[in-house]
């Protein structure tokens, strides 16, 4: 990242609004990227993400705009909005790995996860479609 791209990064860090309360409750406690229910591991999660305005063409005061219009504020897993890192939500469930982050909440949510989905599959089961 540039310095631009780095003061535009936390500038829309520090703007990002906190709705995430009301997101949790509008998605029923769902995470957007797995669909598998949250056990107060939810965070915002920006469908383009973050660093896509910051390194983008927008002026600030647009880009800041446009990436916390609520159509692009989701609630999700910390680790699913981890695992999606800098992709966008489309292309995320284009590579189905919102398939591979339920079957990893699934058995996270059962406590078998160091059996049956550890993360280091899941990292690369990721790199593996990336
Ligand atoms: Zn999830």
């Amino acid at each position: 990242m540039n310095t631009r791209a780095k003061f535009r990064n936390i500038v829309l860090r520090h703007t990002t609004p906190d709705t995430l309360p009301n997101l949790i409750s509008e998605q029923k406690n769902l995470c957007d990227l797995c669909g598998e229910p949250m056990y107060g591991d939810a965070v915002l999660e920006h469908s383009v993400p973050i660093s896509v305005f910051a390194r983008g063409p927008l002026a600030l005061e647009k880009a800041v705009k446009k990436c916390h219009d609520p159509a692009n504020i989701r609630a999700a897993h910390r680790e699913c909005n981890g695992a999606k890192h800098a992709k966008t939500r489309e292309e995320w469930f284009a590579r189905g790995l919102n398939v591979s982050a339920a079957n990893y909440q699934r058995n996270k949510a059962k406590g078998v996860h160091l059996q049956g989905f550890p993360r280091h599959r899941l990292g690369r089961l990721i790199r593996r479609a990336a």
